[in-house]
């Protein structure tokens, strides 16, 4: 099926806004149930299927961002009976009406009026979160890698050759990137607020030995700075960048009081987290928080409005976000059930295994992991560091596993 006009009103069927592994997720759900319901998948980008975790392997593994397509946009929707509003954003949603406001996502159309409207029987939100860039990482000046189209401009960036790459932010995306950069040849500066990668979800003595792997790695890394400034030093739009730091006051590198050089490198990554834009669940109406994201009801996925429906990067459970892969098949199958009328027991959330895809440090999470609480150690050796998570009640919320191969060892 070829990409339609947006300006062709569809009838009412299932709508569903972004075309990420969570909206195809919940097309393969609903698709396995009933094979002819109407569904229009409205997305800003070209609705190609392909799977976001290996933007963090691709580059080592010389995998340009075509070769991580799974299938066309078009391609996946004719496959699906979909009707595809590829390169469409979706900027507004009238709850009485239940209809959506649409534009032209492309640049190359200058004014973006391409308005249109379209109906909705059941809607779900699947748009995903977008990367935080703090003021000091410029937007024009930085790249991330959290969609595939921006990952595959940087990638032809650093295929001319070995490049220096700043990433700022050491959590898991910035941790793999950096592995991932470094085995492809480049040189790695990895800049995070905290003295040890993954500080913001594990415990200082679990971080200090990922800092050492990371470290004996060959990877630059540089814990308790701020990145402060970036400036392109040369009119050249692919000239080198000046990227200013300074020792953070409550890091333990603060009392060295020498000032400190600025990088000069090439690429900027900025790694720094997702926020989830309000515009849309704001006009809809769901309850949502800008950091966590929209609330649902667990076990139906259900936001607070009639007939919307959350999944993906851009909701949250219980408070917590779910930003990984493993659920969204359960949660689809959920959600398809649930608009199409089905019985189903209801979705019952289990925190996925979170495992870091470094090579040089295993590092396994279960459990709902967090920086500061009550962590025991259950097995401490050179090669390995267990710890448990106990909440107020003594009962274990979270595991951590991390196992070092012999050549990181102290
Ligand atoms: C580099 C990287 C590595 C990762 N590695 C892992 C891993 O190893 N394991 C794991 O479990 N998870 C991993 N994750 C997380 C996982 O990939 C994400 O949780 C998941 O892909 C999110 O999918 P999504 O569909 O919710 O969001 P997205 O993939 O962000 O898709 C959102 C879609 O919405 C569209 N959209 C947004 N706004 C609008 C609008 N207004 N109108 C129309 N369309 C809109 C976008 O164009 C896009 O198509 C990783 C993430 C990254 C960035």
């Amino acid at each position: 099926m070829s990409v339609e006009n947006p300006s062709v009103a569809s009838s009412k069927g299932i709508v569903i806004i972004g075309a990420g592994l969570a909206g195809w997720h919940v097309i393969d759900a609903i698709r396995a149930k009933d094979k002819d319901i109407p569904i229009t998948l409205v997305t800003a980008d070209s609705g190609d299927r392909y799977h976001k975790p290996m933007l963090t392997m691709a580059i080592s593994q010389k995998k340009s961002a075509a070769d991580l397509v799974r299938a066309t946009g078009v391609d996946a929707a004719e496959a699906a009976n979909v009707k595809l509003l590829a390169n469409t954003q979706v900027t507004d949603v009238d709850t009485t009406t239940q209809q959506l406001q649409l534009i032209s996502a492309l640049r190359s159309d200058p004014a973006n009026t391409d308005y249109a409207t379209i109906s909705y029987g059941k809607l779900v939100l699947a748009m995903g979160a977008h990367p935080i860039f703090p003021k000091s990482l410029p937007e024009d000046l930085v790249w991330h890698v959290n969609h595939i189209e921006r990952f595959g401009q940087l990638q032809e960036k650093l295929a001319t050759g070995s490049q220096h790459v700043a990433i700022v932010g050491a959590g898991m995306v910035g941790t793999e990137i950096a592995e991932d950069l470094l085995k492809a040849g480049h040189q790695v500066t990895l800049i995070d607020l905290n003295d040890a990668p993954l500080s913001q979800m594990l415990p200082p003595k679990a971080t200090a030995r990922i800092a050492q792997a990371v470290k004996s790695q060959g990877i630059n890394f540089l814990g308790g700075y701020q990145v402060s400034g970036i400036t392109r030093i040369s009119d050249d739009s692919d000239g080198k960048l000046q990227v200013t730091y300074e020792a953070l006051a409550s890091a333990s590198n603060s009392m060295n009081a020498e000032p400190i050089e600025p990088l000069i490198v090439d690429h900027v990554i900025a790694s720094t987290g997702l926020t989830v834009d309000d515009k849309l669940p704001a006009a809809a109406g769901v309850e949502f928080n800008r950091r966590t994201g929209i609330v649902v009801d667990a076990p139906t996925l259900r936001t607070s409005t009639a007939n919307i429906y959350a999944i993906g990067d851009c909701m949250s459970i219980d408070g917590v976000p779910c930003r990984y892969v493993a659920p969204l098949r359960a949660q689809a199958a959920t959600i398809a059930d649930d608009v199409l009328g089905l019985e189903h027991n209801g979705y019952e959330h289990k925190p996925p295994m979170i495992r870091l895809k470094n090579k040089a440090i295993s590092v396994m999470v279960t459990g709902v992991p967090q920086a500061t609480g009550n962590w025991q150690v259950k097995t401490e050796s050179d090669e390995e560091l267990v710890m448990d998570l106990l909440n107020d009640s003594d009962e274990v919320s979270a595991t951590l596993t991390i196992k070092l191969p012999p050549s990181v060892r102290a």
